[in-house]
């Protein structure tokens, strides 16, 4: 009986140490649970906070989904309510962010990461990302605010801050150097939806779209007459489709105008690692080589 009962204690003591050991490793920092409302705002927070091991970051719409049109689900509102933090655009970019904020009881702290940017507001357009030296400030947004709610690794922070405002800095100088050759009238392009204001304002770049600022409305046939007008009037030569939508308007729209699809931009999510705008420098990348390359085949360009 003795020996038995000392057993079943053991047994009971052997319990307890592994799952004590499991769930709470010695001299171990509680994780930071990080969501982000979209792709790009993971892809900063990524970079800001590399070299923390005890970081989780999640982002809710999943890469190659549309932030406009996305129905969270059950596992993302479980998600959130165990997150410590989270990121947001703002200015009306995640629809229901703020209510899905609410109802998933979520008890953590929210940084608006577009905090201090003089938005567009006729009409009111959240993709200030286009401009690097907009995404320069939601880095320091970032960082201030993870600053503040994970002092402990303030110097980390500070540290990616710099090396990333640098990077962002030659990406800057690099796009602008870009378009050189391209003759100033004739840098016209047509996309799907009106994404791409803020990086035409950086960059010199007229950008025309048939569907507006947001994807959850259709362009009207009336809208899209008066673009195949425009495009044959201005003499535009670059029609590209976007990543989240589907081609089949803007391949309507080439062939009535006799001006050809070239290429797939990337506007509201990155892609997948494989494809070529796994990272926010990528996608910029990726965007600006593929509009260079069309307007340099299609336009006359300066020696
Ligand atoms: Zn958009």
């Amino acid at each position: 009986m003795r020996i038995a009962v000392v057993f079943f204690l053991l047994l009971m003591l052997g319990v307890i140490l592994m799952v004590g050991s499991r769930n709470v490793p010695p001299n171990s920092a509680p994780t930071l649970k990080i969501v982000t409302s979209f792709s790009i705002l993971k892809d900063f927070v990524q970079n800001i906070s590399k070299g923390n091991e005890n970081v989780q970051i999640a982002s809710i719409v999943p890469l190659e989904s549309d932030p406009h049109t996305y129905q969270p689900t059950p596992k993302d509102s479980v998600a959130l309510a165990n997150a410590d933090l989270i990121f947001i655009n703002g200015l009306d970019f995640e629809k229901g962010i703020e209510k899905m904020i609410t109802s998933s009881g979520f008890a953590g702290k929210v940084c608006d990461a577009s905090d201090g940017i003089t938005p567009r507001t006729e009409p009111l357009d959240p993709h200030l990302w286009h401009d690097v030296k907009n995404a320069k400030v939601y880095v320091a947004n970032i960082v201030r605010f993870l600053c503040e709610h994970d002092p402990a690794h303030k110097k980390l922070y500070e540290a990616n801050k710099g090396k990333l405002l640098e990077q962002l800095d030659l990406l800057d100088r690099w796009i602008r150097e870009q378009f050189a050759r391209v003759p100033f009238e004739q840098r016209l392009v047509v996309t799907t939806h009106d994404a791409f204001w803020y990086f035409g304002k950086a960059y010199g770049i007229q950008f025309l779209a048939p569907v507006g600022i947001s994807t959850e409305t259709e362009a009207s046939a009336q809208k899209v007459a008066t673009l195949i007008d425009l495009i044959k009037e201005k003499g535009v030569k670059a029609v590209f489709v976007e990543n989240l939508a589907n081609p089949r308007l803007l391949q309507q729209i080439a062939e009535e105008t006799g001006v050809m699809v070239q290429g797939t931009l990337y506007a509201d999510s990155l892609s997948a690692s494989a494809g070529p705008a796994a990272t926010y420098e990528a996608m910029m990348r990726h965007n600006v080589s593929t509009i260079r390359q069309a307007l340099e085949k299609t336009v006359q360009c300066k020696p």
